[in-house]
Parts: structure tokens; sequence; C-alpha cells
């Protein structure tokens, strides 16, 4: 970054700006560069006058909830990346429909665990995603049958160009693990989201999410990956896809794909992210050449690639 742009973040932010930060230990993938900077938020108010700022002068930036869906680039991230940590949650449970009201870096599995302390449920598919709920909103998040989709009444956003709003769901213009935001890319920050829960009986809840967690262990790898790395096409599953390439066990360096679930790609050792993204582009070719299908990341490249 140039001198001049680091003095004005410097100016901004004093020491709580991080330079040069290898980026690798921020996601789940373990893998990839630095950023020039780092800046962690704490509060929702925290992150849109960061993003304010940052839009005023023009300095690029990147936006990292719990960094469980993206590859970073071994090139690093030019500009800031904001590391969110807005975790503040807030349950209405005197109402008729229970809601709860959670800034975007909380975590799926800690507004789960909360919901199911206070008897509601209607959130038990979300205890095992990892990631935050800002990147949740954003990619539609959803698992065993629940996705994001159908828990949210409306989202608050930061807008360029018309500042701080209140979203209802439908201007998400939500589908399968997409939005408008991660489908146009615009300039537009989430701050929080409200989410719809119901009465339901703590035991019955976390029966539901044990049950959850003992599916997921029995039929996805542990260790450093990104999850799924592709959508699942109409009609069929990108892993039975990869598999029927025959591409389970395939590695590039220490990149490898995941024998028990073949849309799982595992960093296994010191993974280089351009290894990662050779055996994305080599599964994709693959399929294509012998299935005709377009497999279509669901993961998302970040930085200098
Ligand atoms: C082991 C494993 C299992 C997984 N299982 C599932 C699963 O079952 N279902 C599923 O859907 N996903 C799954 N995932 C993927 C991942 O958990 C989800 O996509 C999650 O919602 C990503 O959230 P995040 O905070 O980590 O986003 P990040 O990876 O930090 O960011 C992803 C994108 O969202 C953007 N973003 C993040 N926060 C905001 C914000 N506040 N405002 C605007 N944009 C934002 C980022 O800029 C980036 O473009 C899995 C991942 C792993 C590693």
């Amino acid at each position: 970054m140039e001198p001049a742009v680091v003095a004005s973040l410097r100016e901004l932010f004093g020491e709580r700006l991080k330079e040069n930060v290898p980026l690798a230990g921020y996601t789940s993938a373990r893998t990839g560069g630095s950023a020039d900077a780092l800046l962690a938020v704490r509060s929702a108010d925290e992150l849109a006058q960061a993003v304010q700022a940052l839009w005023a002068r023009n300095i690029p930036f990147t936006l990292l909830g719990g960094g469980s869906n993206v590859l970073v680039s071994d090139r690093g991230v030019r500009g800031v990346v904001l590391l969110n940590r807005a975790r503040t949650i807030r349950f209405d449970t005197k109402s008729e429909h229970p809601t709860v009201h959670a800034e975007s870096g909380t975590t799926l599995n800690d507004i789960a665990q909360r919901a199911a302390r206070l008897g509601l449920s209607g959130f038990e598919w979300a205890a095992s995603v990892p990631g935050s709920l800002g990147g949740a909103v954003y990619g539609n998040a959803g698992a065993f049958g629940g996705d994001l989709a159908g828990n949210v009444i409306s989202v608050e956003v930061l807008q360029r160009q018309h500042g701080r709003q209140s979203w209802p769901v439908e201007k998400m213009e939500y589908g399968y693990r997409t939005s408008s935001l991660k489908r146009e890319r615009a300039p537009i920050v989430i701050l929080a989201a409200t989410l719809k829960l119901s009465r339901g009986d703590p035991e019955a809840i976390r029966a539901r999410m044990a049950e959850n967690n003992e599916r997921r262990r029995s039929t996805q790898p542990p260790g450093a990956s990104m999850g799924s790395m592709f959508k699942n096409p109409p009609g069929d599953k990108a892993g039975r896809l990869i598999e029927a390439a025959g591409l389970k066990g395939t590695r590039i360096g220490g990149a490898e794909i995941s024998s028990l679930h073949a849309n799982f790609f595992l960093n296994t050792d010191q993974t280089r992210a351009a290894d990662m993204k050779a055996l994305l582009d080599l599964a994709q070719k693959t399929v294509f050449e012998k299935f005709g299908v377009m497999l279509e990341p669901e993961i998302e490249l970040v930085g200098e690639w």
C-alpha cells in the first residue's frame, strides 16, 4: 500500500490497524497470503463507521466473517481486510412470534445454542454450520432442510449510495446458496439481521441439533476445508459427480479431494491456495468432460488471483 494510504489508515484507526497480517489463521482452509492491513471490528456501529471511512477515501476493503467459504490467494489481499467480530444478540421471547436480532459477526452456532437454551426452535439446522451470520445471510447458507431464506425477516445493511437501511427479506432475492448481494457483488455490507423462531421443547431442540451433528460427523471429513466446494447442480450432487469422475483422493500439492465426501477438498499439510484452486479447476474440467455438467463453485476466491 502507498505510504500515504497507510498514513491515512493510521490516522483513522490508530494501533487497532495491523499491517501485513497472514490470513490463513482467519480462514477454515488455513491457507493463503497476507492482508496489507487488517482491522477487527467489534460492533455493528464500528463496522459501519470503518466501512464509511474506507468508502469515503476510496480505499479497497474485503469483509471476512468466519472465513469458512473463501479461498484467499497466496498473493494475499490488497487494501484492508475487515474482520467482523460484531456479536451482540438480542432475543425477543415475549411477543407471539419470537425473534432474534443479531449483529453480523455472531456465529451461527452461538445463535442456535442460545436459542435452544431459551426453548426457541427453527435454527437447529444452523448449529453445525461454521461462520458468521453475515456470511450466511450473504450466501444463503443452509443445511438439513433449513436455510437463511427460511429464517430471515429483515436485514440491516449499509449501502454506499443510500447509507443504513432495513431490507425486508424479499430484497435479498434468495436462491439456492445465493442472494442479490452475492450475485451483484454490490457495495453493500450486512450489519445485522432479524430472524424468526418458534417456541419449542428444549430437549427436542437439543436432540435435533445432536442428530444433525452426528449426521455431519459421519458424512463429512474433519480437517481444514471450505465445506462444499461446488453447488449441487439441478437434480444431482456435486460430490456424486466428482466421485463418479474417479477423482476421490486426487491430490495436487497438499490439497486433496476427500475420500469420504468428494465435494470437500482438504488442506492436508501446508497446502498452497494455488494447489487448492488447481484442484477446483481439475474437478470442474473433468466433470464437464465426462458428464457435460459445468459445476459452479460455491466458495469465493478472495484477494489477488
Ligand atoms: C466444514 C465446513 C462445513 C460447511 N458446511 C456448510 C453447510 O452445511 N451449509 C452451508 O451453506 N455452508 C457450509 N459451509 C460454508 C460456510 O460455513 C458458509 O458459507 C458460511 O455461511 C460462511 O460464513 P463466513 O462468515 O465464514 O463467511 P466468509 O467466508 O467470511 O465470507 C464469505 C463471503 O461473504 C461475504 N461476507 C461475510 N460477511 C459479510 C457481511 N457482514 N456483509 C456482506 N458480506 C459479507 C464475504 O465478503 C465473502 O464474500 C461449510 C464450511 C465448512 C468449512
